[in-house]
This record gives C-alpha cells, sequence and structure tokens, in this order.
C-alpha cells in the first residue's frame, strides 16, 4: 500500500467548514432553478449544486475557477471530492 496523500491537491483547500446558513445552489438561486443536493467549493466556498441536479453548478464551477476539491454540503455528509483526482475522500482531520 501507498502512503501516498490519495489527493495531491490538498494544499488548495481555504475553505473546510460550511456556512452558517445555506440558502441553496448561488447560480441556481439568480435563475430561478431548483438543485437535488448541495456541494461547496473547498477553495473558495461557492456554494453549487451536484451533479444529479440539473445545472451541475458545482463541477461548472470547478472547471471554470481550476477549484478542484469540494465538499459535500448536505447535513451529515463530510465527504469529500476531488476532480483532479476523481476520488472521493473524508478530511484527515478538518482544520479550523
Ligand atoms: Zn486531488
Ligand atoms: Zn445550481
Ligand atoms: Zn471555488
Amino acid at each position: 500500500m501507498s502512503t501516498r496523500p490519495i489527493c495531491s491537491h490538498l494544499d488548495q483547500i481555504e475553505v473546510t467548514a460550511l456556512p452558517e446558513t445555506i440558502e441553496g445552489c448561488e447560480e441556481c438561486l439568480k435563475i430561478g432553478s431548483t438543485w437535488v443536493h448541495l456541494r461547496m467549493c473547498m477553495t473558495c466556498g461557492k456554494i453549487g449544486c451536484c451533479d444529479s441536479s440539473p445545472n451541475r453548478h458545482a463541477t461548472a464551477h470547478a472547471g471554470e475557477s481550476s477549484h478542484p476539491i469540494i465538499r459535500s454540503a448536505e447535513p451529515g455528509e463530510e465527504w469529500s471530492w476531488c476532480y483532479l483526482d476523481e476520488v472521493a475522500f473524508a478530511l484527515p482531520g478538518v482544520r479550523p
């Protein structure tokens, strides 16, 4: 087994904690659309919708901004996903 971190982009994580209140997908709210699940960009904190949502704003944001890592913004879910490594992982000790 390799001891290499599963994702090599952890240094791009700037935001780990979810906002206290999440109104919804920022882009969907602008256009009056709906979403299924919410994700948060861990580089800038932007809230976007998941790939099961019609507009897939979280993935669109990752592509536009080159911010590689999102986390779930759903209550009780703490997994993260790196678009570049295409790997899901639980954060090794979420930084305050
Ligand atoms: Zn990565
Ligand atoms: Zn959206
Ligand atoms: Zn971002």
